[in-house]
């Protein structure tokens, strides 16, 4: 029997963060990290590291979260001389189509007015604000809000590598990417250096007393007693509440990531994360469109795909390599690792690619062995993570972080260490505790959630 002040079940960015939170900021000794596998290794292990504060409504809660998770970061970035090499590049969203362009600029002054920084309109008449280039390693001193460039001759000489179709191009500016390894593990040694300890262990079951969390079991036997516990299990989060006895809304999404080599150059080496905001139907030879009709599971490639493929170069100026990622099917499963093999996503997300990036049909057919990985998104029916207490005490969780974990964490750590302190809570707490689904009010809005501001 080990006795400890708080166990964590799950040493992914969200359990690490929490524990970062609990010990360096609100020094609480005794905290144990409970993983069966290394930490940051599974979901935190395998993301596209980019960050934005550029989220949709309903409410400010989540531009809230982000706003307060980048500060976060930046502080750190700050004080560590950017070890984890952040930058602000921003998120480049695009279009062809006129209707969209429309559509863009209503909903960038509603995400604006959210908190997310002042929207500039370029239109490319005289009088427009100036657009400020993004520098492509600095994050201190850029622009904040987006810009939306609406003249095509402009965004092309920006950007020359997107297609002459496109017809408008919102510049997120609050954004960009960084190493989540390297933030992950400073946020995990500063942790140690204040007491925290890793134990290697699967937890198997949770014991409860009254309505009171005492303890859990782990894989091998052993046990530990403590007074919090926190589920941090990302895609087995809803298992771990399990043992709690409570059913979370949450399901498990899997999600590719295609790393491949641009050895020509098609996406400058400097450009921002690209995202096409169209969606698409791809193009197939008679041939190709024969062996589609024989495969079950390629029908929908012969379908309207929707929006949102996107891609940004990795790694320093002398890298070849571009990631690219196009969640077009979106299936809920259950999460086994290795996650399963998809021998067409290498081919379907080359040649949605071109739409924007015509350049990239020089690989078609001849694109070296590219690299796959990917993971699970963990999520709530409407997108939005869960940071609070459990229906027992002395229970926390901290998850269900989408596509989002990562830019999320140093908010969500911080808001997870209020809630087990009874400490203060940010106006955007109650948007992200169990409680919600409690309000029917909150279940009405459910029914007519629009867009999630998934990528
Ligand atoms: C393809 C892809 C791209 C993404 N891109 C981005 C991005 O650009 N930006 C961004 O911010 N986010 C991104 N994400 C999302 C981000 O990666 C996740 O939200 C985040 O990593 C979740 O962290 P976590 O700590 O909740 O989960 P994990 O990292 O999965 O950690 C959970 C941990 O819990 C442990 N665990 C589970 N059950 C038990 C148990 N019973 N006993 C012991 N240990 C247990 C696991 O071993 C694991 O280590 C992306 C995700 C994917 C899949």
């Amino acid at each position: 029997m080990i006795k400890a002040e708080v166990v964590i079940c799950g040493a992914g960015i969200a359990g690490v963060s929490a524990a970062y939170s609990l010990a360096v900021e609100k020094g609480v000794q005794n905290i144990l990290l409970v993983d069966e596998g290394a930490p940051l290794s599974l979901t935190s292990d395998h993301s596209t590291e980019c960050y934005r504060n550029w989220w949709p409504g309903p409410g400010d809660a989540m531009v809230a979260l982000m706003n307060r998770s980048i500060d976060r970061m930046e502080a750190l970035a700050r004080q560590t001389g950017n070890t984890f090499r952040m930058n602000r590049r921003g998120y480049l969203y695009c279009t062809a189509s006129p209707n969209r362009a429309a559509e863009m600029r209503k909903s960038g002054e509603q995400i604006s007015a959210l908190g997310a920084g002042p929207l500039r309109v370029h239109s490319g008449k005289p009088g427009d604000p100036a657009y400020r280039p993004a520098h492509p390693e600095e994050f201190q001193d850029q622009p904040e809000g987006a810009d939306l460039l609406l003249d095509p001759a402009v965004i092309l000489r920006h950007f020359p590598y997107l297609t002459e179709k496109v017809v408008a191009a919102l510049h997120v500016r609050r954004a960009g990417w960084f190493s989540a390894q390297q933030l992950g593990m400073l946020l995990l040694e500063r942790a140690k250096a204040h007491g925290v300890r890793i134990v290697s262990a699967k937890v198997i079951r949770i014991d409860q007393s009254k309505g009171r969390f005492t303890g859990v079991h782990l894989a091998g036997g052993k046990q530990i007693q403590a007074s919090v516990f926190v589920n941090a299990a990302g895609p087995h989060l809803k298992t771990v509440g399990q043992m709690l006895g409570v059913e979370l809304p949450v399901f498990n999404e899997l999600h590719q990531k295609l790393a491949m080599r641009d050895t020509q150059g098609i996406l400058d080496r400097n450009a921002p994360l690209v995202i096409w905001s169209d969606p698409q139907q791809l193009d197939w030879s008679a041939e190709e469109q024969e062996y589609l009709r024989e495969e079950p599971e390629a029908q929908i490639l012969q379908e309207e795909l929707p929006a949102g493929i996107h891609t940004r170069p990795d790694g320093g100026a002398d890298s070849p390599i571009v990631l690219a990622l196009w969640e077009y099917h979106t299936r809920q499963v259950e999460p086994v690792w290795p996650i399963a093999e998809d021998p067409l996503y290498p081919e379907v997300v080359m040649r949605g690619l071109t739409r924007m990036l015509p350049g990239m049909r020089t690989y078609l057919q001849k694109a070296g062995k590219p690299r796959l990985d990917g993971g699970y998104y963990t999520k709530t029916p409407e997108n939005r993570p869960l940071i609070g207490r459990f229906p027992v005490e002395g229970a926390f969780m901290i998850g269900a972080l989408s596509g989002y974990g990562l830019m999320a964490a140093c908010g969500a750590g911080e808001l997870l260490a209020e809630h087990v302190m009874g400490g203060y809570l940010p106006p955007y707490a109650a948007m992200f505790s169990l409680e919600r689904y409690d309000d029917p009010g909150y279940r009405r809005m459910l029914d007519a959630w629009g867009t999630t501001g998934q990528l």
